[in-house]
């Protein structure tokens, strides 16, 4: 008798672990296989962040890719049947994509944003002061505006001139000129370093320099501008007017690098949310014969609420979703499908940051490293501007990953009451169909270097991945 107790309170004291909930690295998770193909995936990962530094440059490489693999535009599908593969691209600044498998009442969404802050230039942009000629920014998304001064950046153009529509990105490739906004030095910053961070730099003040050699020919007044609209016209076609329509952004012009000595984690501008879109990307690539439809979609103007004709507050999905039913030839309406339907909003989120830790409550944060984030919910304190996962679809996505051994982990974007963040999960929430938050955490997210762990990236990958073909 005594000799059983004893062998029973063991026997408990050895499940405990197994009872308790205790977070690990993705890295210690993974196999040696996984490890390697996390730091494969890494690798292309960074030319996407390198080369798609706009919502329009990440929907010419997602289509690109898409084309490659054998997908087809929908608009040239006259009927639809179970194993196509097919995607439509909204307007060039958005676009969906989907696999039909078997079932096709079945919907899965994985939908990730393409926008990412940065700075636009102002309707009538140029002018010229102190011997330069500069150009006015509004800036896009929520940016700490200090963030962009002194900073290399890029310039990325898409204008409608008399001669056609012309594109061009100055400022990425070796060798070519960068633009920059020049901030104040700290020997007469006195009065600057007493103001609040919001007003550091004000954004009156975000004007970036683009030159400073007078046109030599000629009787103008200001010269340097003058030399400016030569340039534009030479180069481009363009005349002043020209700037007025113009799509023109500046984006950081770095690269994105690894960091720390073992090269874990990747920096970069734009991860927030190109990491998911990659990942959602990757995913559907991959996709082989799906239980249902599955569906990824990159939209557009998260960063600004999702309002306007490419953003996830539009009909983009409705209309997509109606089409490739009219071309099944079932008898399913839209409302039914999404309805049944049950989707990712793929997002990151902040991660616990050691030199910031008072921002997050520390047991409810993800961490770099443990995996992708799945997050009930989010918005702010009091659960306003989100919508909440119900329990039965969070722990069944989460029962799925841990059969898949992804490793996953989750939190809240941060300390309540400091402030918030939405993401799209709510848009697709309106629809009746079940919706959650997850993707990588990063660090100094919205900042023009936002850091994430290449495990936590791959894990959303394998996340998306597994949940389209659910
Ligand atoms: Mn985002
Ligand atoms: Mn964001």
């Amino acid at each position: 008798m005594p000799k059983e107790k004893k062998s029973s309170k063991k026997t408990k004291a050895s499940k405990i672990k197994h009872w308790a909930f205790k977070p690990k690295s993705a890295w210690e998770q993974f196999t040696k296989n996984e490890r390697l193909a996390a730091e494969a995936y890494a690798e292309k990962y960074k030319r996407f962040l390198g080369h798609a530094k706009t919502e329009r440059e990440c929907v010419v490489w997602i289509e690109k890719e898409l084309k490659f693999q054998g997908f087809k535009p929908l608009e040239d599908c006259q009927q639809l049947k179970s194993g196509q593969r097919v995607y439509k691209n909204i307007k060039g600044r958005a676009l969906a994509v989907a696999v039909i498998g078997k079932n096709l009442d079945a919907w899965r969404l994985v939908g990730a944003h393409v926008d990412s802050p940065r700075l636009d230039l102002k309707p009538n942009p140029l002018f010229e002061d102190s011997s330069l000629a500069l150009l006015q920014t509004h800036y896009y998304g929520g940016i700490k505006k200090y963030h962009w001064v002194n900073l290399p950046l890029s310039l990325h153009a898409v204008v409608h001139t008399r001669q056609g529509v012309k594109q061009f990105v100055i400022g990425e490739k070796i060798g070519e000129p960068q633009f920059l906004i020049p901030d104040m030095p700290p020997h007469l910053a006195r009065e600057q370093m007493d103001k609040q961070a919001r007003k550091v730099v004000e954004g009156e003040n975000m004007r970036v320099l683009v030159a400073n050699r007078p046109f030599l020919e000629g009787e103008e007044t200001e010269k340097v501008k003058a030399a400016v609209l030569e340039y534009l016209h030479r180069e481009y076609g363009m005349v002043e007017r020209d700037l007025l329509s113009a799509d023109v952004s500046f984006v950081p012009a770095a690269k994105p690098v690894d960091v720390g000595f073992d090269r874990a984690l990747v920096a970069a501008y734009g991860q927030d949310d190109r990491a998911c879109a990659f990942g959602v990307l990757e995913a559907v690539l991959g996709l082989q014969a799906p239980r249902g439809v599955a569906v990824g979609l990159f939209v557009d103007k998260e960063e600004i609420g999702s309002d306007g004709d490419t953003g996830a507050q539009s009909q983009m999905l409705e209309n997509f979703a109606a089409e490739i039913l009219r071309k099944l030839g079932v008898g399913l309406t839209v409302g039914e499908v999404l309805e049944k339907a049950a989707a990712i909003s793929a997002d990151v989120t902040e991660a616990l940051n050691p030199n910031f830790k008072e921002i997050s409550d520390a047991r409810n944060c993800s961490v770099l490293g443990n995996g992708i984030s799945v997050e009930k919910y989010g918005g702010g304190g009091g659960k306003y501007d989100t919508q909440e996962a119900s329990g039965e679809f969070m722990s069944g996505l989460v029962s799925l990953l841990d059969e898949e051994k992804i490793p996953w982990q989750t939190g809240e974007l941060g300390r309540l009451d400091l402030g918030g963040g939405g993401t799209i999960a709510k848009f697709f929430s309106r629809y009746g169909m079940d919706a959650i938050d997850a993707g990588p955490p990063l660090l100094s997210m919205h900042s023009p270097q936002e850091i994430s762990s290449k495990a936590d990236l791959y894990a959303a990958f394998r996340c998306y991945a597994v949940f389209l073909k659910s």
